[in-house]
């Protein structure tokens, strides 16, 4: 259950583990991790946060597809979409 009284927490976006902000990545999903002023960071745990960013552009659609076949993630997925999107949107203005 949440309990953040006497540590930080944060929830991963894409697993909703919690996780202590200490170990956790965070996720900008403007793709703007250096405007740091009036954000509020969303985060991912360590695991999530190496998939998303060692998995190959080539096989995101058979990666989704396999997590929409599993059926018990919805939310997963939604939010794994909008990474992707966001990280879509962050490399076309590379
Ligand atoms: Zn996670």
């Amino acid at each position: 259950m949440w309990n953040g009284r006497d540590r930080t927490e944060v929830t991963c976006i894409a697993c909703g583990e919690a996780v202590p902000r200490s170990s956790a990545r965070e996720y900008d999903k403007h793709g703007d991790r250096w405007t740091r002023e009036d954000k509020e960071f969303e985060h991912l745990c360590k695991s999530c946060h190496q998939e998303l960013c060692h998995q190959p552009r080539g096989d995101l659609e058979a990666l989704l597809a396999d997590i929409d076949t599993a059926g018990s993630r919805e939310r997963f997925l939604e939010r794994y979409v909008e990474l992707v999107e966001a990280e879509g949107d962050r490399r076309s203005q590379e």
